[in-house]
């Protein structure tokens, strides 16, 4: 995880750490993930497009794959939400998702650092995530005056 405001040239030595050749996509990708964590491939594509212009749903989806799989960007998919991305990765942090805006925040193990990948029995497997999902209400939407309530 970065510490402070990563600038251009941490990007790149991201990008070099994981062995992908630096290219503008790449770059443009990996800062605008940083920049909006949590945010959709649709919203990406759109933060990309003003930085380097002109470029393909296709060749984002692609560079967002090989950032994924090179572990430098982590992709969650809450239930019933589209794909997000953050570049927050290797802390197997969880997140908290309003059931009614669909906003995503991050919330930390609740003790110590990862405690959830130690399972109360792991089957022999070698596990390297948990995953959990906080689902409720927003800030926002749980002040906002309801309509459903009042019968
Ligand atoms: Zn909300
Ligand atoms: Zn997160």
């Amino acid at each position: 995880m970065l510490q402070g405001v990563p600038t251009t040239s941490d990007f790149e030595r991201m990008l070099r750490g994981a062995t992908l050749r630096v290219t503008r996509p790449r770059l443009a990708v990996l800062t605008a993930v940083h920049d909006h964590p949590h945010a959709d491939t649709d919203s990406i594509i759109g933060v990309v497009r003003k930085d380097v212009g002109e470029v393909s749903h296709q060749a984002v989806y692609d560079v967002l794959r090989a950032l994924t799989v090179a572990g430098l960007v982590r992709r969650i998919q809450p239930s019933g939400s589209v794909a997000r991305y953050e570049s927050r990765t290797g802390d197997n942090h969880h997140h908290i998702v309003c059931r009614s805006c669909g906003v995503v925040a991050d919330v930390d193990c609740a003790v110590g650092t990862t405690p959830c990948l130690t399972a109360s029995d792991d089957h022999g497997f070698a596990i390297d995530e948990a995953e959990v999902v906080y689902w409720g209400l927003c800030p926002a939407c749980s002040t906002a005056p309801s309509s459903s309530v009042h019968p």
